[in-house]
């Protein structure tokens, strides 16, 4: 036999994490067993769709690298794979029903209803259809149909006893018959309930195990139902945690992002989120928490996932991203997914090897992709932008960077060894510390106090860049002042400067 899963998603908004992570376990779980991965998108419900979720679906799971084996852009044996293109599908489905008579037409108009599940509750029955349309004679049902009548269709389920399942992860489920009561199977629009479609298409598709999140626990009795009315055999169910917020309550807007648009947009990596939503409810037999979709493929079996509520821990993922950058992908694989983020920011890209350089001087301190940017843009422009802070040291500085500059410039070679002799000789010819020698320089050399080793700066933005650095930030100085040592012409000057990163042609893209 072979497996089939599959992700069932509604178009309704922007994919969510929780789509990711039931996705990615079913992935999972077909290649281990050399099986499919089937993506169809459920959107009956006209209500609540959205024309471009859809694509936005497809796209995160070519994103997240774990694409479908057959979906709406893949195609594959089963087509179509979009519920609203298969109403024939269902017409010819229901009539099987109807002519068997499992199902029904009900005609109740809302007041009828309205008017039952009041009496239901003031008699303290349980609420819920009762049954009333059961009994219309077919030939009458089909009559007020061909009339055109609005009515819905209805599985008649039985009254007593009750109905089980068993689920792959929490072993036998059952639930009353008197709990299910006689389920919209076609709405009075013709679409088909989630219920009818879910299960047609399952069959049709061939799923062998439906594995899907814990809140359709309660729908499954009514898919065994319609399994059995159509006398189909069952696949295995397996319904997974729900993810949850920090505070245990299930996952939502409210208090998390859940879209994973959202998550690619602050630079996290599609193999970050994933190895961070398999850490979801499962654990690879040794414990390890670092792996790739390889390793997890190989090793995933379903009895590993554990029940207890799987808290999605924003710091975990960013941590997670962090190691990804740091020690799973190379260099050259981060300085590739940077680069067109460094040129959305404006800072062009035109010296692979100096990217490689910075990209490498900032990995230890990178969680996202987005932090090589927000703290390397420096690294690009020609002429910086200072914080206050770094105004207040460089000004704090003069002598110094004086000193360095002249210093820097007579150096025959301009490598890491040498510029750390420099700045030692310095220090103790002047009997200075660190932090007086080392925070102008940085500050002249990136506009901020906030940048890896002065050494590594000086290393990677080499000679021209940083005589011309260290040149530009005294020459500013004597122009204008930090804000805590105002002078009104100092003051004005500052303000009528235009804070712009303008382009210096002298300076060219690499030392
Ligand atoms: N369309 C349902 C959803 O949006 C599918 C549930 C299922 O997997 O059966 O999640």
């Amino acid at each position: 036999m072979t497996v089939v899963t599959r992700i069932a998603p509604s178009p309704t908004g922007d994919p969510h994490v929780g789509t990711a992570y039931v996705g990615l376990f079913n992935y999972a779980y077909a290649r281990r067993h050399g099986g499919r991965f089937v993506l169809r998108i459920e959107d009956t419900d006209r209500e609540r769709y959205q024309a471009d979720a859809e694509t936005h679906i497809l796209e995160m799971f070519a994103w997240l690298g774990i694409a479908p084996d057959e979906s709406p852009l893949a195609g594959g044996p089963n087509g179509p794979y979009k519920q609203s293109e298969r109403l024939e599908i269902y017409q010819a489905h229901i009539d099987q029903l109807l002519n068997a008579g499992v199902a029904y037409r009900a005609f109740e108009t809302e007041e009828e209803l309205e008017a039952m599940r009041k009496e239901q509750k003031q008699r303290g029955l349980k609420l819920g259809y009762d049954g009333r349309g059961r009994t219309l004679p077919k030939e009458e049902q089909d009559a007020r149909a061909n009339n055109g009548e609005p009515h819905v269709i209805r599985l008649a389920t039985p009254d007593e006893g009750e109905t089980a399942f068993d689920d792959l992860l929490r072993g036998q489920i059952a639930i009353g018959n008197d709990e299910i009561r006689d389920p919209v199977l076609i709405k009075s629009d013709g679409y088909p309930t989630y219920h009818f479609a879910n299960v047609v298409d399952d069959h049709l598709m061939g799923v062998t195990h439906v594995m899907r999140a814990e809140e359709w626990v309660t729908s499954t009795p009514i898919h065994v139902l319609l399994y059995q009315a159509f006398g189909w055999t069952l696949p295995t169910f397996a319904h997974l945690p729900l993810l949850r917020n920090p505070d245990k309550s299930k996952i939502s807007k409210r208090k998390l992002d859940t879209s994973v648009a959202s998550y690619r947009e602050q630079g996290i990596l599609p193999e970050a989120l994933l190895n961070f939503l398999a850490t979801m409810g499962w654990s690879m037999p040794d414990g390890r928490e670092v792996f790739t979709l390889d390793e997890m493929v190989d090793a995933f079996d379903p009895a590993r996932i554990s029940l207890g509520g799987p808290v999605f821990d924003l710091k975990k993922l960013r941590h997670l991203n962090g190691v990804y950058l740091r020690d799973v992908l190379d260099l050259e694989e981060v300085a590739r997914r940077v680069t067109p983020l460094f040129e959305q920011a404006g800072y062009p890209q035109d010296d692979p090897e100096y990217l490689l350089d910075v990209v490498d001087v900032l990995r230890p301190r990178a969680e996202t992709l987005n932090d090589f940017v927000d703290q390397g843009g420096y690294f690009f422009v020609d002429t910086l932008d200072y914080t206050d802070d770094a105004r207040k040291r460089i000004a704090g500085g003069q002598q110094v960077l004086e000193d360095l500059e002249r210093e820097l410039s007579m150096l025959d070679v301009f490598d890491e060894d040498a510029i750390d002799d420099v700045l030692e000789d310095y220090m103790r010819s002047r009997e200075l510390k660190k932090p007086a020698v080392l925070m102008p320089l940085r500050a002249a050399l990136t506009g901020t106090t906030n940048a890896p080793s002065v050494t590594d700066l000086i290393a990677i933005l080499g000679r021209s860049r940083v005589l011309t650095r260290i040149g530009r930030a005294l020459s500013d100085m004597t122009s204008s002042l930090p804000d805590d040592h105002p002078s009104d012409e100092d003051a004005a000057e500052t303000e009528a400067k235009p804070k712009a990163k303008a382009k210096d042609p002298a300076q060219g893209p690499s030392a």
